[in-house]
């Protein structure tokens, strides 16, 4: 081994979804959505100017603009590029103690990461045989706690009694809850900030508001959490978030008549597929995100994964204990969840 090798900060990285190359692909693998953005969106990034200059070091149009819309003041929120950014700003601002962070067994596949790299120990409460979180586990001391509701990639989500008590018995560690889902059919904690000056709340454009390739995700809490969070930041990379993000994310909030259109064209989707689904024989814990998280009463997930992956349709498999015989199944438009069926159809008469 070389010595310089020793001083290595070596990590088991996040593996993201497949971005296949080829054309004419059914993507369903990402949790991205359809729709595209709102057509302001679209309108605003034909006339992007002044790319040779920086942008705004405070992304002040952008987190004034996100913070009007919630009915909060600037200083409660955070912007960052994506909400990966924001949480792994989060990670390193507020969980620096000796004792274990907490999170879900089954849960968003990166918090483990972003904890192995900044060092801090954690723990993996186990979800019961249903895929929920069992808040009991959640009393004992702890160094913070991170879940998403709905979780990730279940789909499962509990109600905001169920995160209060989390957040009460918690009230000397900060507590992050990921609402990267939370538009397609569940209720927001934010409320519970008023109450709870540890709880910080983390967003997304990427899912409800079909911006995942801007790259813009926010946090929302007291203000002294968010400029906790703005130190750490400044001290890293001043410009995170680049001037088109800035300019076409502040127009994707003027439009809520597009947005609610889209969010809802995928909870009608997802409704009828889900009943198709299980006339073919899966099973899946109810969903409240952009996606199902199915199982087959006969046929294993990596079968089906890799026979979709031929016919071009992409979903995803993990390959982890628990839950490698799930597949987890982004909702797209109709026509395409159509074709999935019609696949899965023809594949389960053959091998089932
Ligand atoms: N949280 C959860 C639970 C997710 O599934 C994702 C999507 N990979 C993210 C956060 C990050 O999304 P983004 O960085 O696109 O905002």
């Amino acid at each position: 081994m070389k010595q310089w090798m020793k001083n290595v900060r070596t990590v088991e990285p996040y593996t993201p979804g497949e971005q296949p190359k080829e054309s004419g692909v059914i993507k369903l693998n990402t949790n991205e959505n359809p729709y595209g953005p709102a057509p302001g969106v679209r309108k605003v990034q034909e006339n992007i100017d002044d790319l040779r200059l920086y942008p705004d070091p405070t992304a002040g149009a952008l987190v004034e603009a996100i913070a009007a819309y919630h009915k909060l003041n600037a200083n409660q929120v955070f912007v960052g590029v994506g909400s990966d950014d924001v949480l792994a700003m989060a990670f390193m601002t507020f969980f620096n103690s000796d004792k274990p962070i907490l999170f879900p067994d089954i849960t968003y596949s990166f918090y483990d990461v972003w904890a192995d790299l900044f060092r801090i120990p954690y723990e993996q409460p186990a979800l019961d045989e249903n895929f929920r979180i069992r808040k009991e586990d959640y009393y004992k001391e702890n160094g913070g706690v991170i879940f998403p509701n709905p979780n990730a990639p279940t789909g499962v989500y509990e109600n905001l009694d169920f995160v209060e008590d989390i957040v009460k018995h918690n009230s000397d560690v900060v507590v992050i809850v990921d609402e990267a889902y939370i538009d397609f059919g569940g209720v927001s904690a934010l409320e519970l900030t008023k109450k709870y000056d540890n709880l910080l709340i983390v967003r997304t454009f990427s899912k409800s508001r079909s911006m995942a390739g801007l790259r813009i995700g926010y946090a929302m809490g007291n203000p002294e959490l968010i400029q906790a969070m703005n130190d750490v930041k400044y001290s890293f990379n001043s410009y995170t978030m680049n001037r088109p993000s800035l300019l076409l994310g502040v127009e994707s909030l003027k439009d809520e008549e597009y947005f609610q259109e889209t969010v809802g064209k995928i909870i009608q989707t997802r409704t009828w597929f889900g009943e198709e689904m299980k006339k073919l024989g899966f099973t899946f814990p109810d969903s409240k995100a952009n996606f199902i998280f199915a199982t087959h009463n006969q046929v294993p997930a990596k079968d089906i994964f890799e026979a979709a992956k031929k016919e071009k349709i992409y979903v995803r498999f993990f390959d982890k204990s628990r839950i490698n015989n799930h597949l987890r199944i982004t909702i797209g438009t109709d026509e395409e969840m159509k074709k999935l069926l019609a696949f899965l159809k023809e594949y389960l008469s053959k091998v089932s």
